[in-house]
């Protein structure tokens, strides 16, 4: 029988999975049909019962969206993912597309099959000749992977930029600004009766926030959902303003009147107005009273907010208000990050240059401006000649002038096998993946790093192994 991780712990599998309550199962006739339904790298017939045994690997964490709910069961045979629980909408498909056969070469270059040394000699040839480089992603790497970006942009006197630029960049900028009252996931769950979500719609972008966290019970809310009351604060009905307690629907584009209000009323400033933003004034008073009267409050906010030239104000004017929550009761502001491990990124870059995003090295030391050096406009400008793009996951949401101009220079691209985020590079690499083919950490969106575990065996490189052996080379 095949054990977990036995290439890295020969000695010690039996006792962690004592530890970690692995266990290895007679297979079932179910999974005897989900085995034979995985491609096989070569034809190695049809399963037999007698044939596999199938292991199963709880409390696996999942890092496809910021909750990185590390709870999961995964059930491997022949080092094929066969079962994996619980039921995530966001996962499943994610889970599913690993059942697909690993390709044969680790890199191409053009669209041609190349061994890994000919595409680092490649990769490393590009990255010498270029004046301007530009790391771009970074959101589906892990800290491994996001130490290597640095090192190696440090080295070259490149630009680094995350996704968080084109996300949650001016919540950053209003943290830096307003400050932030926070906690972890585990203390909204276990203290929190009051839950608002504003802008962000999570049963459908972070299936299970709400039943590991609002629904769950907890240490100070032994009877989970019912202990809690939810509220949902958004331009438009979703899927989880259905099943919120209240519901405010606001004006698209009028979160900074609303929040401002909701101060002024809480500082007993009387409101002349009927209606701000869409709501009636009444409707905002109960909700301050509410606030008032919680023991613990919690509004998670989504990326929305932030989604206008002034985005940052609107995400201040939220921490404003939760500042002044916590004169009468515990109140925290957390944002809904979406990328597993964006939160990682900011996490790395900070410990390593001071800045969380859009870092540029050109000068020898670290220099930071979300306008200067966000990878969006610095493409628009024309003012990068080399592009690595340690995931390409949100390439898609530049402006076509930054698509266009990503078209014309040269692309280095690291991404997993089973990610198709068509966008053109000269050198690719097939990357393994963290939490899959190598032991990493992912960052929760409340900033507490989560172990990642390897399930399967990989001769793929990893984006770290890629981005060192380059820097060998330079
Ligand atoms: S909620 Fe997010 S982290 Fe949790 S299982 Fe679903 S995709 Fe994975």
């Amino acid at each position: 029988m095949k054990q977990p991780n036995s290439v890295d712990h020969p000695g010690s599998v039996w006792l962690l999975a004592e530890v970690y309550g692995w266990r290895c199962e007679p297979v079932s006739k179910r999974k005897i049909q989900m085995l034979n339904d995985v491609p096989q790298t070569k034809d190695s017939g049809s399963a037999s019962e007698d044939d596999f045994a199938v292991q199963v690997y709880s409390d696996i964490a999942c890092n496809r969206c910021g909750c990185v709910c590390d709870d999961l069961s995964i059930s491997v045979a022949q080092d094929r993912i066969v079962e994996f629980q619980p039921d995530c909408s966001v996962a499943n498909p994610w889970f599913e597309s690993l059942r697909t056969a690993l390709p044969s070469s680790p890199a191409d270059i053009n669209g041609r099959d190349v061994d890994l040394e000919e595409a680092l000699d490649e990769a490393a040839r590009m990255i010498r000749k270029a004046r301007a480089p530009l790391f771009f992603g970074l959101s589906r790497s892990s800290t491994d992977g996001q130490r290597a970006v640095c090192e190696l942009a440090d080295r070259i006197g490149a630009t680094i930029d995350t996704t968080a630029s084109i996300g949650h960049g001016p919540s950053i900028v209003a943290f830096q600004n307003a400050g932030e009252s926070t906690s972890t996931l585990g203390e909204v769950r276990h203290r929190s009766d009051l839950v608002i979500y504003w802008a962000c719609d999570p049963l459908t972008s972070h299936p299970r926030h709400m039943e590991r966290f609002v629904e769950a019970a907890g240490f100070s809310i032994p009877n989970g959902r019912k202990d809690r009351h939810v509220v949902v604060v958004d331009s438009e009905a979703t899927a989880t303003s259905a099943k919120a307690d209240t519901f405010l629907r606001i004006q698209k584009g009028s979160d900074f009147e609303v929040l401002w209000t909701l101060r002024a009323l809480l500082k007993g400033i009387d409101i002349y107005e009927s209606t701000v933003g869409g709501v009636d004034v009444d409707s905002l008073r109960q909700l301050v009273q509410r606030m008032k009267a919680s023991h613990y409050g919690a509004v998670f906010f989504g990326v929305t907010l932030t989604e206008s030239l002034t985005g940052n104000t609107n995400v201040e004017a939220l921490l404003r208000l939760v500042t002044d929550l916590n004169m009468f009761t515990r109140f925290v502001a957390r944002r809904m990050r979406v990328p597993g491990d964006v939160t990682g990124a900011d996490s790395v870059l900070c410990w390593q240059t001071g800045y969380p995003f859009s870092v540029n090295l050109s000068r020898g030391f670290p220099r930071f401006n979300p306008v200067e050096y966000s990878a969006g406009p610095m493409l628009e400008r024309g003012e990068t000649d080399c592009v690595i793009l340690v995931g390409a996951e949100r390439v898609d949401r530049f402006s076509e002038a930054a698509r266009s101009n990503l078209r014309r220079i040269p692309v280095i691209l690291l991404d997993p096998p089973n990610a198709n985020w068509n966008v053109r590079a000269d050198v690719r690499f097939n990357t393994a993946i963290y939490g899959i083919h190598r032991r990493a950490t992912a960052y929760r969106m409340d900033e507490v790093p989560v172990p990642l575990r390897q399930i399967l065996n990989s001769s793929l490189p990893s984006d770290d192994e890629v981005l060192r052996a380059i820097l060998k080379r330079l």
